[in-house]
């Protein structure tokens, strides 16, 4: 089996193709009942709705053209190899057919279709992605050194300095009561104030708004979320010129494998100078969040 000689952006190209066929063939549906159809369970015990296995289907069939051997990370059919399982490859696709499927299902305008290459096996291997909002049918893409970009025109992070006028994102789909959540990340939360959270349920989708400037930064503490959920996105802030770090303060280089749980910001150089002093009295409250594994 002969590893692949594509460079990044021939895989950019099948990826963003493939984005885009898995939108249309989901366009009539956002929104509907039958959206909101419960499928089955996928491996990870997660419901996978109508609407996610429908733009997987037709993402899976696309890279099935693909005369290459491919190991697949998809959120609802797993992990294979398009030809053959082989301890020789060199490439990765990291899959969420809709990163916010509750929000798609209702129509709640906030989701997107997360495809990723890697040619290696952790986050920072990946070397191109796109995001696709299939509501607004913006695309944001980057290939690794090379830049973000947004339907062609490149995006940056903000360089907004101050942290109590800046918009923060949050993951607020916690499994415990909003009140102990917010209760355990009150000595953070005291320190940022006034700060304007949005609760945004798409990770993904909120990391591109943090590299296109429309968030100052993101946090998910839940240590609930997959790897393949932020791969195109976590490429996409970085090339945009933000940072993407755990809430020890740390670069997450974490592994893209369906069983890797995580926790993240996604913020600015210049805002995480100003993060920095309250890295410690976060990660004193990060400590006692519970995992849901
Ligand atoms: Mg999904």
């Amino acid at each position: 089996m002969s590893l692949s000689d594509w460079d990044s952006q021939k895989w950019l190209n099948k990826i963003v193709h493939a984005a885009k066929k898995a939108y249309e063939s989901i366009e009539g549906i956002i929104g509907t009942p039958l959206a909101r159809q419960r499928i089955r369970k996928n491996q990870l015990g997660d419901t996978t709705l109508c609407i996610d296995k429908t733009a997987e289907d037709v993402i899976l069939r696309e890279m099935g053209k693909i005369n290459q051997n491919i190991k697949v990370i998809t959120e609802e059919t797993g992990e294979f190899f398009t030809q053959q399982e082989t301890e020789e490859f060199s490439d990765y696709l990291v899959i969420d057919p809709i990163d916010g499927s509750h929000n798609a299902s209702f129509g709640f305008p906030m989701a997107c279709i997360s495809i990723a290459h890697a040619k290696g096996p952790h986050l920072d291997d990946v070397d191109a992605g796109v995001i696709m909002n299939i509501f607004s049918k913006d695309i944001f893409t980057a290939i690794k050194g090379k830049g973000a970009f947004r339907n062609g025109f490149p995006i940056h992070v903000n360089t907004r300095k101050v942290l109590p006028k800046c918009l923060f994102g949050m993951n607020l789909s916690v499994d415990e009561t909003l009140a102990d959540f917010v209760n355990r990340y009150a000595k953070f939360f005291d320190k940022c104030k006034p700060m304007r959270i949005r609760g945004i349920g798409t990770d993904g989708f909120a990391l591109t708004l943090v590299g296109s400037g429309q968030l100052d930064l993101f946090l998910n503490l839940q240590n609930k979320t997959r790897t393949l959920d932020i791969a195109a996105a976590a490429l996409i802030l970085k090339e945009a010129g933000g940072i993407l770090i755990d809430p020890y303060g740390n670069v997450l280089n974490s592994l893209l494998a369906l069983t890797t749980r995580i926790s993240f910001i996604g913020i600015s150089p210049t805002l995480k100078k100003q993060l920095d002093p309250l890295i410690p009295i976060l990660a004193e409250c990060y400590k006692n969040q519970p995992s849901i594994l």
